[in-house]
């Protein structure tokens, strides 16, 4: 019985109606690329370099970057690895940067604007990662992308690593957690591979309630009905680009939040390790066109409440 569950977990999350969703991993550090692939995760969407930086005196070099990414390359053995560049700033301070202090950390130079200022670091970490892509699928991420131009300044960059280090191209994707983001999707989606939808940002961007705050944080909901157009109207720029729509967001791994996401056309969900296997198992036991009308209905509501009593509604009735 054990051994069968074990199998289960493995196994890809299509739903009653034959719609795949896949669903990756959320991580942070080198070790957790195993426990992902235990848990059934069909990938990595969303490594969090920036927690190589954290909790020391200087930053990682490039050797002690490669290994890591590297591997994580090897745990997962053919399966891809997104790996988002430094996404510094905002709630995650680095002292020994002293990068100088901001009245609004959330709405400063975090994310690729502080790669830009700090060139130095984002080179190194590209030369990381552009060589563990010799050893597997990598596909690198950029987060906080507010403009066409911020993009256009990263892939240049990408590209003259690439070429310093001798890598084969990669696919490449943008974050899409800033509203400006959302709204320029169409022109963003010609220049990368893919988009992963950051909804924690982009529900404290979208509503303008701090992700941290005491007593906003509660009612910053993904699932608020203002969060989930913009997610609609990022699938649709994506669709008619060609290009795949993922999210990496808290949401991504709540069982509303999967429904929802799913049912908007986002193809891929990247997740907690400890919810990867209860994403696979409530996909499994949905169809496609149920949320894709529950999800229909949740862009009509008023509140994040309404949308998450519609989806318990509809997992009610399927029983
Ligand atoms: C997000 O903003 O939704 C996201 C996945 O990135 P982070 O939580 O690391 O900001
Ligand atoms: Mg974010």
């Amino acid at each position: 019985k054990r051994e069968e569950q074990k199998l289960e977990r493995y196994r890809p999350a299509i739903t009653l109606d034959g719609k795949r969703v896949e669903v990756a991993a959320n991580i942070s550090e080198a070790e957790e690329a195993r426990k992902a692939v235990d848990a059934g995760g069909e990938g990595v969407g969303l490594m969090r370099t920036e927690f190589l930086f954290l909790k020391r005196d200087d930053p990682p070099g490039e050797e002690e970057q490669f290994h890591a990414y590297r591997t994580m390359v090897q745990a997962l053995n053919g399966l891809p690895l997104i790996l988002r560049t430094l996404d510094i700033g905002g709630d995650k301070r680095v002292p020994y940067l002293s990068l100088p202090a901001e009245e609004n950390p959330f709405l400063g130079v975090r994310g690729i604007r502080l790669c830009f200022e700090r060139e130095d670091l984002f080179r190194t970490q590209l030369r990381a990662m552009l060589r563990a892509s010799k050893e597997g699928p990598v596909r690198i991420m950029y987060p906080m992308v507010a403009m066409p131009e911020e993009l256009a300044k990263a892939s240049a960059i990408t590209e003259s690593v690439r070429r310093e280090v001798g890598a084969e191209p990669v696919e490449t994707g943008i974050m899409i957690e800033v509203p400006s983001a959302v709204m320029m999707a169409e022109r963003l989606a010609r220049d990368v591979s893919f988009f992963s939808i950051g909804t924690n940002d982009l529900t404290q961007y979208v509503l303008a309630m701090d992700r941290q705050h005491p007593v906003l944080a509660p009612q910053a909901d993904g699932l608020h009905p203002a969060v989930l157009r913009m997610v609609d109207l990022t699938v649709k720029a994506a669709r008619r680009a060609g290009i795949w729509v993922g999210a990496c967001g808290g949401i991504a791994g709540d069982p509303s939040g999967a429904v929802v996401l799913s049912g908007l056309g986002v193809t891929e969900l990247s997740v907690a390790i400890p919810s990867i296997p209860a994403v696979k198992a409530l996909l499994r036991g949905i169809s496609m066109a149920d949320a894709e009308g529950v999800a229909r209905l949740a862009l009509e509501c008023g509140n994040a409440a309404e949308v998450r009593g519609l989806v318990r509604g509809m997992l009610a009735r399927k029983g």
